[in-house]
Order: structure tokens, then sequence, then C-alpha cells
């Protein structure tokens, strides 16, 4: 089976060469290629020589995960559905803005947390995706919108909120990220790239060591015993235990803060005792807040919380100093939401709800 290079991270590849042959300034030469010209055929890479050209036709081909469907919303937002092989198909999707463009992307088809609230965790996980199927996302989107008319590439930012917890696919996660950050690929500040995890704290310390980007944390609650509930593996590492862990990622941290992702649940994590209880236990942890209203699904037990109640527990938060913003919906007219074509794909007749993606603003 031909080499899959997008599955190389600057460093694998480099090794990959090596055991050809190969000097090293050839694969930084290929990298380049791959990314900064979104070239797949070896034959247009017009800088090297004959021979190693015929050894990549032979040993190697560049292979994003195929596009089932694609689709565009009144408002810019583009959607890929990606096939992932064995019935599985992920999401990408992009969100245009007048300062930037911003790429969710999924690291695991399914996931095996089981979050009360999240579709992704109520279809169980299936597998994890591989580092030419994380990166693949971004290759095939930009190319695919293609450049700016300043020759750059259109996605200024990405955050891995899709489908999956990327920290329980780390190797594969990291090297799909230090593909974002390597100025022979996409070059892409630490500032402008975003992990968001659910609490694996201990992954949350080897990033922080391997590959230290922007934090996001799925928070969701104020005590153990709700969180508990909510986002089980909460029971494995309870919030004393992922508040100190945040401390020690902002250590290296290229921003200064956590952002503290949590979900408005009417009547459930919503009033404004819950976000006095918030304030005293992210009193030692620079933070900003980013509330989801919550995106209803089929045989969800919650609703999402009124505005004037979301508003309400913003108004709180932001009397203690800490900034929060209210996620703004994007793409609602054609559900582009990380997770839900997948699980339409699966069984397309029991789902009929829309879930809707929503992205970060401060990037
Ligand atoms: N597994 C990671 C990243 C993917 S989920 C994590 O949990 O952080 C990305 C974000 O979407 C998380 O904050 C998650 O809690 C949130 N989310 C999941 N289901 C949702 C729903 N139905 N409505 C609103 N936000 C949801
Ligand atoms: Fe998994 Fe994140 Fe969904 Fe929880 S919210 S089930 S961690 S994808």
């Amino acid at each position: 089976m031909k080499q899959n290079l997008l599955d190389f991270d600057a460093q694998q590849l480099t090794t990959w060469f090596a055991e050809q042959g190969e000097k090293p300034f050839r694969a930084k030469q290929v990298l380049r290629w791959i990314y900064k010209n979104g070239e797949s055929n070896f034959d247009a890479m017009s800088d090297l020589a004959k021979s190693l050209r015929e050894m990549l036709n032979q040993k190697a081909c560049i292979q994003a995960p195929t596009v089932m469907r694609e689709e565009t919303a009144s408002d810019g937002t583009h959607k890929w559905l990606l096939d992932v092989g064995t019935g599985n198909a992920v999401e990408t999707v992009y969100i245009p803005e007048a300062d930037r463009g911003t790429l969710c992307v999924s690291t695991q088809a399914g996931c095996a947390l089981d979050c009360a609230f999240c579709s992704t965790g109520k279809q169980g996980f299936n597998r994890n995706l591989s580092t030419a199927e994380i990166i693949g996302q971004v290759w095939w989107a930009n190319r695919q919108i293609g450049k700016n008319a300043d020759g750059n590439w259109p996605i200024s930012n990405v955050v891995m909120m899709g489908m999956g917890e990327p920290l329980l696919n780390f190797e594969s996660t990291v090297s799909a990220l230090n593909l974002m950050l390597d100025d022979n690929a996409y070059g892409l500040s630490r500032r402008r790239v975003t992990v968001s995890t659910s609490g694996v704290v201990p992954a949350m310390d080897r990033l922080r060591d391997a590959c230290p980007v922007a934090l996001a944390v799925s928070l969701h609650a104020p005590n153990d015993a709700l969180r508990n509930e909510l986002v089980p593996i909460n029971q494995k590492y309870p919030l004393h235990e992922l508040m100190a862990a945040c401390q020690r990622y902002l250590v290296k941290a290229p921003r200064d803060f956590v952002t503290f992702e949590y979900v408005m649940l009417a009547g459930v994590n919503d009033s404004v005792q819950q976000a006095r209880e918030l304030i005293d236990l992210v009193r030692d942890v620079p933070c900003k807040f980013n509330l989801i209203p919550f995106n209803p699904f089929p045989q969800a037990p919650y609703l999402r919380s009124e505005m004037d109640v979301v508003k309400r527990f913003r108004d709180v938060l932001m009397q203690a100093n800490i900034v929060t913003t209210i996620r703004k919906v994007r793409g609602d007219d054609i559900a582009a939401a990380c997770g839900q074509l997948a699980g339409q794909v699966q069984d397309k007749t029991k789902r009929t709800g829309q879930r809707i993606v929503e992205i970060h603003r401060e990037h």
C-alpha cells in the first residue's frame, strides 16, 4: 500500500525520506508543495529530481478523505461531509468572517465520552481519525475555497470542536497540530489554533508539553454533582483536578486565559446561583466564558435556555470581571453542525432534528 504523506508531520516526513535514502531538505520541499501550494500531483513538483518524483509516484500518495456531500449556507458557511470508511462520516465546517476564516474539524468518528447533551456522544465511539484525515480536512477546505486575493489560504483559524474528543486521539491530533503550525505547511499562529476538551486531565499536561495551542475546556457545570451527570468523564477527573490542570496549562499556553465553554440547558445549569458558584470555582484560573445555547436533537432530555436567561447568566459573570460571550449561530439553514449529518448518513430514518454550528468569536 502507498504511504499517504498527509499522515506525516515535518519530523515524521523527514524520517520517512531518510528511510528512502533522501536528504532532509527534500522533505521540506515536498511539505511546501503539499501545504503551501495545495499540490497532490508529484509530477507537478517541478523542483524535485525526476528520480525522486518517480520514487514518490511508486511509494507515496497525497490523499484527503473523500467528500460525500458539500453544502453552503446563505451566510457563506460551508459544510463538507467526509467519508472515513466502513459507513462512518464526519463533518468539517468553514465559517467565513470579515477578518478571518475558521475551520471546525473533527478528530474522531463518534465519541466514547457520552456527555448527556451531545448527539455525537449518543452515537458512541467508532474510531480515531488518522493524521491524514484530520489535516486533510484543512487541506481539502483550503483547496476548495481557494486562496485569497493576497495569496494566502482562507483558513486563518482552526478549532478542534467537531466530532470527537481530540485529547483521546492524542498522537494524530498532535501531528495534525504540528502541520497547522509549521512554517513549511500552514504556519498558523498557536493563538489561532484551539483544542477543545471535555477535561482529559493527563492529556492536557501532555498537550502543553508536546504542542501548546489555545485551550477551550467544556465545563458546563459549577459543581461535581451536576458535572458528573452532564460530562461523565468528570467522575474520573473531578473539578478541582480540572482547575489545577488549567492552571498548569497556562504556564506554557500561547494565550493567558482558558476559554470555558458552557452549554446553556434550561432549568439545569442556568440559574444566577449557579453563575455565582462558577465564579468561585474559577477564581484562580484566568479565563473567559463562552455560553452556548443548547442545540436540541431527538431524544435529548434538555431544552435550550431562553435568551434572557442566557444574558442574565452572562451579566453575573461579567460583573465578576469575567469576559463572557454568547456563541453566535452560523449556518443554521444547512444545519451545519458537527455530528448531525454523520448521524443522518448512518440512519436516515431516525434523525429529524437539527443542530446548529456555533463558533467562538474571540480568536
Ligand atoms: N469533545 C470536545 C470537542 C468537541 S464538542 C469537547 O467536548 O470539548 C465541541 C463543543 O460543543 C463542546 O463544548 C460541547 O460541549 C459542545 N456541544 C456538544 N453538544 C452540544 C449541543 N447539543 N448543543 C450545544 N453545544 C454542544
Ligand atoms: Fe464527546 Fe465532546 Fe460530545 Fe462530550 S461533548 S460526547 S467529549 S464530542
